[in-house]
């Protein structure tokens, strides 16, 4: 039997499992293991890159085959992603500047290395790039087999995207953020700064969880009708999605209520971000209603605490500027400061 024919069932049983797998992350991992194995290349990574083209991070795969005494072949695999000052080098840029202009692979031989960059597209949308290097060029074999898988990885990647995001404003939805959040937390932990002082960092931000809530929005669908309401509660997830910062993270996490993560130095700085979301609202004139408002309770990430219980402040947060007349910012910590908020513990509330 050929090696090809051999090799098949490996392939479809890692393909099974790529599609098996429900979460964007463990689909990556998925895509560089089915690669490593199938090109038999020890190194691959995959580096992921926003709508501008710039690098979010980088999945390293690495896999090494030993031959045991008794000639049985023994794989290992490790993989390691890293999120912040990813360092490409610059062989790789240059290769990926081409992936960017064409969408199509690009490589470089170099006396007996070749170095291939692949697009990882979503859609139309080129969202990532596979690079590894080979002593010798793909063959044609190598090549199809690897155009298959992405394209398979490609429309997978499209559903997966499309089952985390809200139907009505594109946004992530409440169900990415349960997935989200739980990945997020201990990454927040290692990178924010924390109050307690054996575990202090030197970042110099922290990270900080907002809610934002429509006003009176049920007048607006008793007045105008639900097909109004579904335009206005559009264009205000736009509008909040355009003032936060690419990489920060924005989510409907209810019907006319929204959830941001952003990072700020102080109370300051975030309630000047937050504001600035407020009033461009306030400021916008929306058709056939006029002016809206939206209140905000934003409350710091202390990892030291579960999300459950930061979206608890923030909630709370958000309820006092509701109580004070709506189209407010409030900061948690500074409400509990002034001593119009007692420290809150939520506990284990349920809040998915
Ligand atoms: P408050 O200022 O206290 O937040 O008042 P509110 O009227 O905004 O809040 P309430 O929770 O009483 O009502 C929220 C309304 O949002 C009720 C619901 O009909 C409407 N809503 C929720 N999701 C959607 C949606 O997808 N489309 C439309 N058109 N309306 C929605
Ligand atoms: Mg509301
Ligand atoms: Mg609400």
């Amino acid at each position: 039997m050929s090696t090809a024919a051999l090799k098949m069932p490996l392939l479809l049983e890692r393909l099974g499992s790529m599609t098996a797998i429900r979460d964007t992350e463990l689909l990556e991992q998925s895509l560089l293991k089915t690669l490593g194995a199938e090109l038999g290349v020890a190194d691959l990574s995959l580096y992921k890159t926003d709508e501008y083209q710039r690098c979010m991070g980088v999945l390293n795969h690495h896999r090494s085959v030993l031959m045991e005494r008794d000639g049985v072949e023994r794989v290992t695999e490790r993989i390691e992603t890293v999120y912040q000052n990813v360092d490409i080098p610059a062989d790789v840029v240059s290769l990926m500047d081409n992936v960017h202009l064409t969408h199509k692979p690009s490589h470089w031989t170099v006396r007996d290395s070749t170095l291939i960059v692949y697009p990882l597209l979503n859609g139309q949308r080129l969202c990532g790039h596979i690079v590894l290097r080979k002593p010798q060029p793909l063959s044609d074999t190598e090549n199809a087999i690897v155009h298959g898988v992405l394209e398979v990885y490609a429309n997978y990647y499209s559903l997966l995207d499309d089952s985390q995001r809200d139907r009505l404003t594109g946004l992530y939805n409440r169900n990415a953020l349960e997935t989200g959040v739980e990945r997020m937390w201990p990454l927040l932990a290692q990178h924010g700064r924390t109050q307690s002082p054996s575990r202090r960092r030197t970042a110099e931000y922290d990270y900080w969880l907002a809610m934002l809530d429509i006003d009176h929005f049920k007048r607006v669908n008793d007045n105008h009708g639900h097909v109004v309401g579904d335009e206005i509660l559009l264009l205000v997830s736009r509008m909040v999605a355009d003032c936060f910062r690419k990489g920060d993270l924005v989510y409907r996490y209810g019907g006319e209520e929204f959830l941001a993560i952003t990072s700020a130095a102080s109370e300051a700085d975030v309630l000047d971000v937050m504001d600035r979301v407020r009033l461009r609202v306030e400021g916008h004139r929306f058709p056939q209603v006029g002016h809206i408002t939206i209140s905000i309770g934003v409350a710091r990430v202390d990892p030291q605490h579960s999300a459950q219980e930061i979206i608890a402040r923030a909630d709370r947060t958000l309820y006092q500027a509701k109580r004070d007349g709506r189209n407010r910012t409030y900061c948690y910590e500074l409400l509990r400061a002034e001593g119009v908020l007692p420290t809150l513990h939520f506990g284990s509330a349920e809040l998915f």
